[in-house]
This record gives structure tokens, C-alpha cells and sequence, in this order.
């Protein structure tokens, strides 16, 4: 990593819109430290993408839900913390909810929830510290509606824009930013098996989005056009949900 150049960790960014952010976000400028849970070759490929927009790209494989292992990880990043933390890193358990099993439920939340939590509070002491920083929660627009089979899903993006909306608050007066961004459909592997030609007609632009049209969104929200910006959730959905 690069004196000079400001930093942002990524979760969940071996693929999908996590890849997005990182790539978009070493456009912008900053040095990337890349989190995965399993996927090395995808991550590796995603590397190669931040190094070639000029960034210095560090992966750190872990599990966002495992406390011990993202402390261990992130112990080597304290002294100079992140301006940017993404918490992206999560998946879906479909489900009807009298159908829903423990894993199902249990492993939801954990990711999205739980993992929010690890990451945040181990970082969070050191950015208040320097009395800089942007926190972005990819939420979901689930959690702003409901979805049928999706109660665990629901659930849990709408507790992170809950958590959003605290932590902003507690955290303005040492300059840090909280804000959740929550996408509709995007084209990423979450998608697959879903009826498609059906959920499309729902969305009122008529298509799906691209990872990188979430990404924009982001990078906006790290950007210095952004400093008077905290405790929102921006919606990239292609209309379809209007609050
Ligand atoms: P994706 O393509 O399936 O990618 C998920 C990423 O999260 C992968 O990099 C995966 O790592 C990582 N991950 C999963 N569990 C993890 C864990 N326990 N610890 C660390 N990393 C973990 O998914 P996506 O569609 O890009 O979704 C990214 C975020 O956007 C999620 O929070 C999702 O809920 C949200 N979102 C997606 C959509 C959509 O339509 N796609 C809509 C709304 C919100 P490995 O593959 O390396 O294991």
C-alpha cells in the first residue's frame, strides 16, 4: 500500500458487486484491500483489475461471520485504517418461511448482520480515532419492502439500514459517514435460478442492473462531493420501489 494514496477495504469482493466496488473504487484513487470467503481465483482475477486502474490491491480471505478470524486479519490494518469500509460480503437462503430451516435462517442474519458487526467494530475505534471515514452497507431492497421467500433476507438488510441509521448518528460528531446503498436486481451469481423473464417485467426500466451501477453510487458516497451526506439508504433499483 501506497503512503499517499487513501485506502478502502471491500467485503465479499471476489465477484459480483463487491468486484465492482473494488475495481470502481481504485479508479477513484484508493488502494484496495480485497476480502473473500473462498472463491482465491476469482479474487486473484478481480486483483489484477485493481491493479490495472494503478491501485496496490491486498486480499484478505475471511469469513465476515467469524469474530476471531476478521480480528486476526484486520490487526495488521490498525495503525492506518481504511477511509473506506464497504460491508458487502452476503448471500440468500430462499425460503417460504413456515418451509424456513435454522441454517437458513441462522446463517442470513449471521452474514449480513453479524458480519457488518465484526468487521465494523474492529475498524471503527481507529477511524474515529483518526477522525475520518465512510462506512457503505450494501442492503438490499428487500429490506425496504419484504419479499415473499425472503423473510431471513428482508430481515437482515433491514436491520443493517436500521444499524445505518445508529451508527450515523453516533459517529458524526468524528467526521465518519454511514450510509447504506440498496440495490434491486443486479446482474450477479445471486441471480441465478430465479425467474428472470418474469422479475424483469416488474422493473420499471425494464432490465436488470449492472454491478457497476451500483458501484457509481458508491463511489459518489466516498467521494468529497459527498461530506454532508450521512444515515441515508440510496436505492439503485431501477424503479422498482419509490420511498
Ligand atoms: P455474489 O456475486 O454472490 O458475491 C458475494 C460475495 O460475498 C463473494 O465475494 C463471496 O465470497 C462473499 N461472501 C459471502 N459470504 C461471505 C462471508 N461469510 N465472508 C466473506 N465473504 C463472503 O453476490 P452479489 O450479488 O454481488 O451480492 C453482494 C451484496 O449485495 C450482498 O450483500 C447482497 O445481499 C447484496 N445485494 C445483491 C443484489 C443482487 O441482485 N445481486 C441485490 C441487492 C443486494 P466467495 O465467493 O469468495 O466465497
Amino acid at each position: 500500500m501506497s503512503d499517499s494514496r487513501p485506502t478502502a477495504l471491500v467485503t465479499g469482493a471476489s465477484k459480483g458487486i463487491g468486484a465492482a466496488i473494488a475495481v470502481q473504487l481504485a479508479q477513484d484513487g484508493f488502494d484496495i484491500f480485497l476480502n473473500y470467503r473462498s472463491d482465491h481465483n476469482q479474487a486473484e482475477r478481480v486483483a489484477e483489475q485493481v491493479k490495472a486502474a494503478g491501485a496496490s490491491c491486498a486480499l484478505l480471505p475471511f469469513d465476515v461471520t467469524d469474530g476471531e478470524a476478521v480480528e486476526a486479519q484486520l490487526a495488521p490494518l490498525l495503525d492506518t485504517p481504511p477511509f473506506v469500509l464497504v460491508n458487502n460480503a452476503g448471500f440468500a437462503a430462499d425460503s417460504l418461511f413456515g418451509m424456513m430451516d435454522d441454517t437458513s435462517w441462522t446463517s442470513v442474519i449471521d452474514v449480513h448482520l453479524n458480519g457488518f458487526f465484526n468487521v465494523t467494530r474492529t475498524l471503527l475505534p481507529r477511524m474515529m480515532r483518526k477522525r475520518k471515514g465512510r462506512i457503505i452497507n450494501i442492503a438490499s431492497t428487500a429490506g425496504q419492502t419484504g419479499n415473499p421467500g425472503q423473510a431471513n433476507y428482508s430481515a437482515a438488510k433491514a436491520g443493517l439500514i436500521g444499524a445505518t441509521k445508529s451508527l450515523a448518528v453516533e459517529v458524526a460528531k468524528r467526521n465518519i459517514l454511514v450510509n447504506a446503498v440498496a440495490p434491486g436486481f443486479i446482474e450477479t451469481e445471486m441471480l441465478e435460478g430465479l425467474p428472470v423473464d418474469e422479475i424483469k417485467k416488474r422493473v420499471p426500466l425494464g432490465r436488470f442492473g449492472k454491478p457497476e451501477e451500483v458501484a457509481y453510487m458508491v463511489s459518489f458516497l466516498c467521494s468529497d462531493k459527498a461530506q454532508y451526506i450521512t444515515g441515508q439508504t440510496f436505492s439503485v433499483n431501477g424503479g422498482i420501489f419509490t420511498s
